[in-house]
């Protein structure tokens, strides 16, 4: 566990850094639509969005509906969070255009079952199967839940893990030895796929924008974190 807090790493700072433009491009050859797994809604837009739309279709196992995301807010009560971004990702998959189910595992934000979790995904996964997860160090305790939970679906069945860092973007910085960057692959996205990228992610104003004027509704995305899911490429440990 981390802190994720202040400001966080600039994305200027990761632009400067030449590292990304020497990481293997990941071979998008996967056997069959990929599962992504999202502990909150908008994780699998901010980590994987451009390559779920290049690939056309994936399955998303939405472990929460994310209702804790504003503790304290003035404006929604847990509840209605929880449909409110219940919403936000169908519209976000839409504006994608990808071919898919949405599995919703009605898991606690905050406090994710691990074993349930493993449970659940390893039903869903097969032999070579993609499954797209936060990563097990993202700093954010869902985050590595969720990763941790998928890998040993992935150990159970044969399925292939490829691990996405949402928080590390925050926290971390070039060429932290933390992060373990001799596992990344790059995925460039085409000018496409970053526009359909760009539109799902503006598709998620409960996040983006603030709920009411109170600290507690303030934005959880605001510019300058959402300026790292920008990039023309996305980055998965393999
Ligand atoms: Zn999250």
């Amino acid at each position: 566990m981390r802190p994720i807090a202040g400001e966080g790493t600039p994305e200027g700072t990761w632009r400067a850094w030449s590292a990304p433009d020497r990481w293997p491009a990941l071979p998008l050859d996967p056997p069959g639509p990929p599962l992504v797994v999202a502990p909150h809604p908008d994780d699998e837009i901010l980590g994987v969005a451009g390559l779920m739309s290049v690939l056309g279709s994936a399955d998303l196992a939405a472990v929460t509906d994310g209702e804790a995301s504003h503790p304290g807010s003035f404006v929604h009560t847990p509840e209605e969070l929880a449909a409110i971004r219940r919403a936000e990702t169908d519209e976000a998959l839409r504006r994608l255009r990808i071919d898919g189910t949405v599995f919703r595992l009605g898991q606690a934000d905050g406090a994710i079952d691990e074993d349930r979790l493993a449970a659940d995904l390893t039903k869903l996964l097969t032999p070579g199967r993609w499954c797209l997860v936060t990563w097990r160090g993202d700093g954010h305790p869902d985050h590595e839940a969720a990763g941790r939970a998928a890998a040993r679906a992935c150990a159970e069945t044969g399925a292939r893990l490829l691990e996405y860092p949402i928080w590390t973007w925050h926290w971390a910085y070039p060429d932290d030895p933390d992060v373990p960057w001799q596992r990344a692959r790059r995925i460039d996205l085409p000018p496409a796929a970053q526009a359909a990228k760009a539109a799902a992610i503006a598709a998620f104003p409960s996040q983006i924008e603030p709920l009411g004027p109170a600290e507690a509704d303030a934005a959880i995305l605001p510019p300058h974190v959402l300026a790292r899911f920008a990039r023309p490429f996305e980055v998965i440990f393999e």
